[in-house]
This record gives C-alpha cells, structure tokens and sequence, in this order.
C-alpha cells in the first residue's frame, strides 16, 4: 500500500484556498478510507487467530472490494453477506462483485428484510452455523478500531487549514479525522445519504465538538445522482485532472464548491477536502446510467 499520500492543491480564482488529500491513490480497488478502516481490525483479527472475516454491504460497496481484497492479501477467507436477494440469479456480476470474487469472496445474498437484521445476535448466529467462526466486520467496517485507523489521515502538516471536509456514510471517516483535529480547525461533513442518525452515530465516537453536518448535498439519497452532479464531476476532472465518484467525493465537492460560490467560507479560508476513493464503483455506476440513457462518468 502506498500510504504517502499527497495534499494537491487545485487551482481556482478567488482567496479561498482549496487542497485534496488524494487517499484514493492508496489503491486503485481499496478505496482510502476504507484500507485505514481495515487495519486495526486486520491485525486484531490475527491478534485473536481468525482465520474468516465476516462483513455485509450493498452490490456495489467499496467496503465489499477492500474486506475481500484484504482477505487476499492477508491470508483470511472472506465472506460478504449482500443486500438483495435477486442479485443472487443474475447472469453476471457487477464490477465490483466480479472483484471480490476474484479476490475469492463467497457472497450470501439476503432480500433487503433479512439485510436490516445484520445487527441482531439471531442472524449473526444463523452466519455461524452456516459460515463456521469468523470476525464480524460491521456495515462499512465502522468500529472503535476503524476509527483509530482514521485518526492516521491527518499528519502535522495538515494542522494550519481552517477547514477538513469529508464525505460521510457511516460517519466513521469523520469522527477518525475530528479526534485528531486541533479545536481551531473546524470539520465539515456532507453526508452521501438522508442520514437523521449520523449526528447521533458521530457524537458516540468523536471526542471533539469542532465539527458540523452540511446535509443539503445528498442529491435525494445514498447511490442517487442527478445529471448535474455528473456533469461537475467530470467538469472537476477536465479542469483538475482529480477523479471523483458519484456516490461520496463528488457530492462533497460539489457541496464545498457550491458553498464557496455562496460566501459560506470567510475570506483566504484554507480548506482540505479529503479524497476518500471510491472510485472502483464507477464503472458499475456507468453501466447503470448507460441503461438509463444518461450522461456517463468520464474515466
Ligand atoms: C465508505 C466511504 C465513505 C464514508 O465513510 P464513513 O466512514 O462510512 O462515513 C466516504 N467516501 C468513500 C469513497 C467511501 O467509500
């Protein structure tokens, strides 16, 4: 893994300064993120002589890529309980499941009911009789170890900006990043989902209060686009030469742009955005929006 990630700064007019830290250059299937929210849990695992992991996630999760490539790498048979029981009959697999497969994933596809139980003790249960012992991954891999691993984005040179942003999912990215903020920064997160419980899931891991929820930049919900995110991300890729993804990175860029434009940031603010990754789903994305007939991620 190549974990010198750098801050580039992107060129715009204006006082305001604006730098992303490319964690997507990580790897090219682990998105950032979610590679700093395996390790911990990849070596207490070994600590505890698991042999199998265990996580859930949707068709085209970036954590199903990076549990699965994890297992490869590291030596652990992985196992990825699916939501949507009818992906189970599908004559192919999407990218990002063709990935995992060949990284030698078993999938247990569930209906979307089953899937709202992956929390219970009951079904948990159920998957060790029918798996055997493993460790459980939560959804997003999110836990009081994927958060130490989070706390490793930010180094000292990141302490002179105003401003950290990041995408939020399950909130664990952002509540590593605000325990190891200093109090005059201030972090922002722009929930990719109509999420009311983040506020609550955030405050249980954070230790600091410098932090706030942009919640306008959702485009109506997790994995929902609109043709005019896409055309800004691919805006942002001709101008700036930086990939995004439409489910994470570029509603968060879309959000700190729109909110540049509308005078949220005090002059010569200096801002960095984390690049969380993500960009292994795009492809299935663009599969998705070529059925549809409309306008395709530029890769
Ligand atoms: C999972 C993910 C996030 C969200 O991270 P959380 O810790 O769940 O909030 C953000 N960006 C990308 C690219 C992701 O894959």
């Amino acid at each position: 893994m190549n974990y010198n990630v750098e801050n580039q700064k992107i060129e715009l007019d204006g006082s305001i300064e604006v730098v992303i830290k490319r964690e997507d250059l990580i790897h090219p299937f682990i998105s950032g993120n979610k590679y700093r929210k395996l390790k911990y849990n990849l070596i207490r695992a070994k600590e505890i002589g698991a042999t199998s992991l265990l996580t859930f996630g949707g068709a085209f999760s970036n954590h199903i890529a990076a549990v699965a490539f994890a297992g490869k790498s590291y030596g652990f048979r992985t196992i990825g309980v699916i939501r949507g029981n009818e992906l189970e009959t599908m004559q192919v697999l999407n990218p990002t499941l063709t990935f995992a497969k060949s990284c030698g994933m078993e999938f247990k596809f569930v209906s979307r009911a089953a899937y709202r139980q992956k929390t219970s003790q009951d079904f948990i249960n159920l998957l060790r009789t029918e798996f055997g012992e493993f460790y459980l991954v939560p959804e997003g891999g999110t836990n009081n170890l994927a958060i130490k691993g989070c706390e490793e984005i930010l180094v000292k040179e990141d302490y002179h900006y105003d401003f950290i942003c990041c995408a939020v999912g399950t909130g664990g990215t952002i509540s590593g990043l605000i325990n190891n903020s200093k109090s005059h920064q201030k972090i922002l997160g722009f929930p990719a989902l109509k999420g009311d419980f983040l506020q609550q899931d955030i405050c249980k891991f954070a230790n600091q209060n410098n932090w706030k929820l942009i919640t306008d930049y959702h485009f109506g919900g997790y994995g929902k686009i609109k043709p005019e995110l896409i055309s800004f991300i691919n805006k942002f890729k001709r101008n700036h030469n930086i990939p995004l993804d439409p489910v994470y990175t570029g509603k968060m860029m879309f959000g700190i742009f729109d909110l540049i434009n509308k005078g949220f940031f005090s002059k010569n603010s200096k801002i960095l955005a984390i690049h969380t990754g993500g960009l292994q789903g795009v492809t299935g994305m663009n599969e998705m929006l070529k059925r549809k007939g409309q306008p395709l991620i530029e890769i």
